[in-house]
């Protein structure tokens, strides 16, 4: 089989969330606009991947994980640069970027306390502080992964290395999590497809994923099992033969729950119509 167009894990998570949101989103790539939500989930990815990064510095090099000073000082240096990069990349949301600082703090905060409590439950089970430092903070962030056998490539948000093998996670900022469980399948082919990219990158097993959620610090834990890998990799293929056919129906049954939490459900079900260059580009993809 040759994988002659890549795909990204989130286009394969599209696929098994709707073969027709997945051909939406392959024959419109660039038809997105920026909204509030995306702008607020990008800027506290980008806070908890700051905060983790400089942790691990601050944690590994002083090896005092006690020093509240430490603490706001780095907090501080996270929004900084948070805030410096939303300003280039959503001006118009700046307002309900700061107004998300406060809780961003509180938040940060509770996370240092949990971070430090499993660090002290490592150490107390025989781990050197550095061990354990290096088991709850990420070993890579922002990753670039990609597989040439599947044509599949994308960046995950962070890679934890533990004694059984690495642990992959993905970041999400869902205010509800009803909204979170009807994505279910999307976050866990997500996470599968980063588990594949990874094992094949590193050459070290990853049986163990997990989804952040960072409005409340909640993590959820998936084992992934050969059978996850090969239902993803069957989807790969499914998904290229779509790629190229007509228009998927919509879904039916119970699964028209997921329309509900749909962000292309105005477009799919005729309640916005395509503006001119939208069009033309599933014309000419569809004639490709
Ligand atoms: S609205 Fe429903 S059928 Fe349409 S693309 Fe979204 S999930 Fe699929």
């Amino acid at each position: 089989m040759i994988y002659n167009h890549h795909l990204t894990p989130t286009a394969l998570a599209n696929f098994r969330y709707c073969p027709r949101l997945f051909w939406y989103n392959q024959k419109m790539q660039f038809g997105g606009e920026a909204s509030k939500n995306i702008a607020i989930g990008n800027f506290e990815h980008e806070v908890f991947e700051k905060y983790l990064e400089l942790t691990k510095i601050d944690w590994l090099s002083t090896k005092n994980v006690n020093d509240e000073n430490s603490l706001n000082e780095r907090i501080s240096r996270v929004f900084e640069f948070a805030i410096k990069l939303s300003k280039i990349r959503y001006p118009q949301f700046m307002d309900y970027l700061q107004d998300d600082l406060a809780t961003l703090r509180y938040r940060l905060c509770e996370l240092d306390r949990q971070k430090k409590n499993i660090l002290d439950t490592l150490i107390k089970k025989g781990l050197t502080f550095d061990e354990a430092a290096n088991t709850i903070l990420p070993w890579k962030i922002e990753t670039f992964l990609y597989s040439q056998k599947y044509n599949i490539k994308g960046r995950v948000d962070t890679i934890y290395k533990t004694k059984n093998g690495l642990i992959v996670e993905d970041i999400k900022s869902h205010e509800s999590r009803l909204d979170g469980f009807i994505h279910k399948i999307e976050h866990k082919t997500q996470l599968v497809v980063y588990a594949i990219l990874a094992e094949q990158q590193f050459g070290i097993p990853v049986k163990n994923a997990q989804i952040f959620y960072s409005r409340d610090l909640y993590t959820e834990s998936f084992k992934i099992t050969s059978k996850d890998k090969n239902q993803v990799l069957a989807a790969n293929l499914e998904a290229r033969n779509t790629r190229s056919g007509d228009k998927p129906p919509k879904l039916e049954g119970e699964e028209t729950v997921r329309c509900e939490c749909c962000y292309k459900k105005d477009l799919c079900f005729g309640f916005r119509n395509l503006k001119d260059d939208e069009y033309g580009e599933i014309v000419l993809e569809a004639k490709a």
